[in-house]
């Protein structure tokens, strides 16, 4: 084992430096005690998950590698440790030390959790990263977390979402009515106030639904995990989306372990879950590329939202923000929070980058 080696200049030898004296003292000493940490996390996603499982599985060899193997994160998949969607209590209660997962499943004990998710026709990947890191996002997250000892790192990000699969073309709002969709989160309520039927199912039980017309239409992520789950197989229509523009992954910690971790530590994970953070949101862009490359040649019918619906939705987000901000004080803090801000960037992104983007379309 490699042994790391200290040097110190003594107390003494500073004063005499400072008082621009004669030669240094140095006393030297080495640690031989190599520390040995064991981290458990749990995930939300199955084994061997693309994209999302990959980052966390990378995250964590790179957490053993820079830690020269003092630090061993040992991650599970959903249901090995704990069911995918009870991993925010068993790490608030301790039984495991850290989960991955995303902060929109939370909604139920804080509907603010679902802001820090991201909302509809809100921030792309790009503009979320900023809010959390330099317009107070993380800090407010971490204090609302703090309630349930747990400390949140950023874990990654979505990326722009894919509307959903549709079985039959939606031209106006009429088409919407009634129709049954499976959509979770603040897009689901905003698609329910235009007359959807939001609907929540497990991952495995989405595709038979939409074979069989149980379901007329689903959202899930984007082309290359969408491409996995075989929907263009059942439904041809494939939308543009508005209601998850650049969905946060989270990487959380139990509070107390976290604050029991070395400083050194504590700031290797930070850098490691950084990069998790940033090198997600390239591989789904690479990824989905290649997956939407490949689903134009299967047939599949590329659509974006009418206006009609458009505007619609837009009104609707309104009226959802402004129903959870009468009901819960947290909404309507961290709302207001992100509303300047959100404002603030977008000016700057449709200037620089829809600007741009408009100037040469794909
Ligand atoms: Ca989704």
């Amino acid at each position: 084992m490699k042994r790391r080696t200290f040097l110190l200049a003594s107390a003494a030898t500073t004063a005499s430096m400072l008082a621009g004296c004669k030669r240094q003292e140095v006393h030297s000493f080495s640690v031989s005690k190599r520390r040995k940490i064991t981290l458990k996390l749990a995930t939300s996603w199955p084994a061997n998950f693309p994209i999302m499982g990959e980052g966390v599985e990378e995250f964590a060899k790179r957490v053993y590698e820079a830690s020269d193997g003092e630090v061993q994160i040992k991650v599970f998949a959903k249901n090995l440790l704990v069911p995918a969607l009870q991993v925010f209590d068993a790490c608030s209660a301790g039984q495991i030390d850290a989960f991955h997962s995303g902060p929109y499943y939370w909604k139920g004990k804080n509907p603010a959790f679902a802001l820090f998710g991201g909302f509809p026709f809100g921030f792309t990947s790009n503009e979320m990263n900023a809010w959390m890191l330099y317009g107070g996002g993380l800090e407010l997250w971490r204090e609302l977390y703090g309630k349930y000892n747990l400390y949140p790192l950023l874990g990654g990000n979505t990326d722009v979402q894919m509307g959903g699969w549709f079985r039959k073309e939606i031209k106006s709002l009429k088409d919407l009515k009634g129709l049954k969709m499976r959509i979770p989160g603040l897009g689901g309520e905003v698609m329910a106030k235009l007359g959807v039927n939001a609907i929540l199912l497990a991952a495995g039980e989405i595709y038979t639904a939409l074979d069989r017309g149980t379901i007329d239409a689903t959202e899930w992520v984007g082309p290359a995990l969408d491409i996995k789950m075989g929907f263009y197989k059942v439904a041809k229509y494939y939308y543009s989306g508005f209601h998850e523009p650049g969905s946060v992954l989270e990487l959380t910690f139990n509070k107390k372990r976290w604050e029991s971790l070395p400083k050194d530590i504590q700031t290797l994970i930070t850098s490691c879950a950084n990069e998790m953070n940033a090198k997600m949101v390239y591989n789904f862009q690479a990824k989905n590329a290649e997956a939407l490359k490949k689903l134009k040649t299967l047939g599949v019918q590329l659509r974006k939202w009418p206006e009609e619906i458009v505007q619609a939705a837009q009104k609707a987000l309104f009226e959802v923000i402004h129903e959870q901000s009468a009901k819960s004080a947290d909404f309507k803090r961290v709302w207001q929070n992100i509303e300047p801000f959100w404002m603030e960037n977008r000016a700057w992104t449709s200037l620089g980058l829809k600007n741009y983007l408009e100037m040469r379309d794909g």
